[in-house]
């Protein structure tokens, strides 16, 4: 067995086509998988597909609203459809909005608990049924250094965050005998389109993440190709239910 052979496995990635779900697409697709990534925004998916081409290996996007239950469940079939089977699903799509907790609406707080956390869950349910159909699976569902800390303008965020990570191990117990392996990954600071916008909301943000982080700076997407490869891979068999952060040591810093 090769550890890290991805050969003839499908992945699909939400919000593959830029930051993290990018990098972790990239990951799998030079150990040999097959990508689906999907998104909404259709432009910046044409350069995603692009970055991936070096690789030669299948890949696809397929438009989709995480929010909608519809689109959830259509996105798998059409994952499935597209390339025949579904072996590793990547819940990364997320939003955040930052505010003080007496300033959210509730439509706010619904937003960013739909986004990030019911479309996982809905996500898992249909993937799922494809994963028996292909003899077993891979989850990895991705959290956040909110998943462990708490910020004052992260209320929905960080519960939303914080949910994953329970989330990620009642299906990783359910549905173990079916050979499906459930793990979520905590990123630290990983600078993306999402975090720019943090930088601007909160000041003082990008040195104090530079100065916590061991590693002295901020993640890259490409930091988070190789935690995708594991626990895509038959080098995480006997791995589930856990929450690793790949983080440059942010979490356990002074
Ligand atoms: P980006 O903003 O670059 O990526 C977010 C992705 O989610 C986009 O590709 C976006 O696609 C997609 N997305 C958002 N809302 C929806 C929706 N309703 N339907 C479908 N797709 C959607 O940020 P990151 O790469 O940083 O974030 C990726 C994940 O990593 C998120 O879950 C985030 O919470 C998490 N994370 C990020 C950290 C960081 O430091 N960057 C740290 C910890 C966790 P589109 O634009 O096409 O809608």
């Amino acid at each position: 067995m090769k550890l890290f052979d991805l050969t003839g496995k499908v992945a699909l990635v939400t919000g593959g086509n830029g930051g993290i779900g990018l990098g972790m697409a990239q990951g799998m697709a030079s150990c040999g998988a097959a990508i689906a990534i999907s998104g909404r925004n259709a432009e910046k998916a044409r350069t995603a597909l692009e970055s991936l081409r070096p690789f030669g290996v299948k890949t696809a996007f397929i438009a989709a609203d995480v929010t909608r239950k519809a689109d959830c469940v259509k996105l798998v079939a059409e994952t499935e459809a597209q390339f025949g089977r579904l072996d590793i699903l990547v819940n990364n799509a997320g939003t955040a909005i930052r505010k003080m907790p007496q300033d959210y609406t509730e439509e706010e707080w619904h937003t960013v608990l739909d986004t990030n956390l019911t479309s996982a869950f809905l996500l898992s349910q249909a993937a799922y049924h494809a994963m028996k159909r292909a003899g077993g699976g891979k989850m990895i569902n991705i959290g956040s250094m909110m998943s462990l800390f708490g910020a004052p303008y992260a209320a929905p965020y960080g519960s939303s965050k914080g949910g994953i990570v329970q989330m990620t191990k009642a299906l990783a117990t359910a549905w173990a005998t079916d050979n499906i392996q459930v793990n979520a990954v905590l990123p630290g600071w990983i600078d993306t389109e999402l975090t720019q916008r943090a930088r601007q909301q909160v000041s003082g943000l990008h040195e104090r993440v530079e100065n916590r982080t061991p590693a002295g700076r901020w993640g890259t997407p490409a930091d988070m190709a190789g935690i995708a490869a594991f626990l895509a891979s038959p080098a995480s068999d006997f791995v589930s239910g856990t929450a690793i952060p790949v983080d440059g040591g942010y979490a356990i810093g002074m």
